[in-house]
């Protein structure tokens, strides 16, 4: 076995620099560097998933929401800005999905889609925001 000169063993090193996951169950993997899963068992219950009708579900409506923040990431560079609901509907915007709501204490409600979001205002009118905390 090869000793570097700090006195780890080659093993002890390659595991801390690539520790590999199943991506099916998330256990460690151990061996060849390509290796995706740890067995058979595991790549085809992930590839079943794949193509799962729940797993296309997830799926359609993650694009529905990378979509619209991304709509709205065009529309608004600044941070801030107004718009329009019929601009937002006319790039291809989806209402219906968000990722959360943020409730002021005046009783306003932001709607979000990841860290971009809008406030509707009077008749057609929009206000486009950005939250630049966490949480
Ligand atoms: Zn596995």
């Amino acid at each position: 076995m090869q000793t570097f000169a700090n006195g780890y063993d080659f093993d002890y090193l390659s595991v801390m620099i690539q520790e590999r996951t199943c991506l099916d169950c998330g256990s460690v993997i151990h061996g060849r560097a390509d290796k995706k899963f740890c067995n058979d068992l595991c790549r085809n219950n992930y590839n079943n998933q794949l193509n799962s009708d729940s797993y296309n579900i997830i799926r359609n409506i993650n694009n529905i929401l990378k979509r619209n923040r991304r709509i709205m990431e065009e529309l608004n560079p600044a941070g801030k800005t107004k718009t329009t609901r019929e601009r937002m509907a006319s790039k291809g915007f989806n209402f219906k999905y968000l990722t959360h709501k943020y409730d002021t204490q005046n009783g306003k409600t932001y709607h979000f889609c990841y860290e971009y979001g809008y406030l509707p205002l009077e008749g057609d009118e929009v206000l486009l925001v950005k939250r630049e905390d966490k949480d």
